[in-house]
């Protein structure tokens, strides 16, 4: 039986092979560290809560069914699976990522990739010659598409087939639009990974992060690196993340239809001079996103007049609070270039068009109205 991605959010595909936890609807949360043996040599399946546990294996298993991999393996946060994904590296592999990428990831391959001796080449996806840019020891391509805060559009299965030229990885992370809306692993990247914090947990609750992969050598490396790192996700929290994504299908369907509605209502304010939204008509990453993926998701990146209204925006807003992180039922209001890129290099957060006038919205349930009232009324208060 094959099952629609709304079904596969609350069921597995073989789930009464699985064992059946006394009917339990609610997956049970295993809070043990440890497991007893029948005798030497035997096992339950389960050894030590560092290398596995039931709870995170059954949120691993419908994580990796979502995103169409053989695995997915579970952190305790997106950047522990980031930082685990790099283990696969050694000393000397070069690697070309996206030049705008969430600020953390940067952070992580700027200054503790690169002092364990990984090599990186910074691209513009939108129009640099990747190929160009492969070297004898690049190993991986790493992307986001859609990029955070910038919204950039790359098509995943140009950028493959490139990898696939030259025998090296493509890593997606796909954490905007979450597996609801895109499968990269389908489009010829080799590696997804995710913030769970994200839309998967849905609820500003909980931090998670995903390694999924669709290649037995790679899933065997990561279980490898888990086991050995010891930065698995916790039983409760495998659990909440589980309970989050039951309701994914529903969350991504409002956000992305409040998000459109709030577009259309920023598109009318003469204030805001650029909204980076791929669902944007006309627009190149609206063709791209209308071949890969099924929808356009709920992150809305704007540029306001001037860091004035920008920040009374901020201030003023009564409902969307002013804070980092996305993905989650509430509407929050980010302001990357001190919050989430605060660390990037100025050169850096300027050249991929991160100023002081640039406002990142993750858009939540909430009724689109009392939405757009809020921003409206905080817009129409400036007096700059
Ligand atoms: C938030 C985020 C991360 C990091 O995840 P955490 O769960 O906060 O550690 C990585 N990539 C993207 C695109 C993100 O938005």
């Amino acid at each position: 039986m094959s099952l629609k991605i709304g079904t596969r959010c609350l069921h597995l595909e073989n789930e009464r092979e699985t064992a059946n936890h006394f009917g339990a609807i609610s997956f049970p949360i295993y809070q043990t560290a440890t497991y007893a043996h029948p005798e030497v040599g035997k096992s339950t399946g389960f050894d030590y809560s560092r290398v596995q546990n039931p709870t995170r294996q059954q949120l691993e298993r419908v994580v990796a069914g979502l995103e169409k991999g053989i695995d997915a393996v579970a952190f305790s946060s997106g950047m522990a699976a980031i930082t685990a994904l790099m283990e696969i590296f050694k000393s000397g592999d070069h690697l070309i990522t996206d030049a705008d990428l969430y600020g953390g990831t940067i952070r992580l391959f700027n200054n503790i990739s690169v002092k364990n001796g990984l090599e990186f080449t910074h691209a513009d996806f939108t129009n640099a010659d990747i190929e160009s840019m492969v070297r004898e020891n690049t190993r991986a391509i790493y992307i986001e598409t859609p990029t955070n805060p910038m919204m950039c559009v790359t098509d995943i299965r140009e950028v493959s087939e490139i990898a696939k030229r030259h025998g090296i990885l493509l890593i997606v992370d796909n954490t905007f639009m979450s597996p609801y809306y895109q499968n990269p692993l389908e489009l010829g990247a080799d590696i997804v990974i995710h913030s769970g914090t994200k839309f998967l947990g849905g609820h500003n609750d909980t931090l998670a992060g995903f390694v999924v992969t669709n290649r037995e050598d790679i899933a065997e490396k990561i279980r490898f690196i888990i086991k050995t790192v010891g930065s698995g996700l916790a039983p409760f929290d495998s659990w909440l993340i589980l309970r989050g994504i039951k309701t994914l299908a529903l969350r991504m369907e409002k956000s992305q239809a409040n998000a459109i509605r709030i577009v259309k209502y920023l598109q009318s304010e003469p204030k805001v001079l650029k909204i980076y939204y791929p669902g944007i008509e006309g627009t190149k990453s609206y063709e791209i996103c209308k071949r890969q993926a099924r929808g356009f998701g709920s992150m809305i990146t704007f540029e306001v007049e001037n860091a004035a209204l920008a920040k009374h925006i901020l201030k003023t807003t009564r409902l969307i609070p002013f804070a980092e992180s996305l993905g989650g039922v509430e509407t929050l209001l980010t302001y990357p270039c001190t919050q989430t890129h605060a660390d990037v290099p100025e050169k850096e957060r300027i050249a991929n068009g991160i100023t002081d006038s640039v406002l990142r919205m993750s858009v939540g349930i909430e009724e689109a109205e009392d939405l757009i009232a809020d921003l409206k009324q905080a817009i129409d208060s400036f007096e700059g």
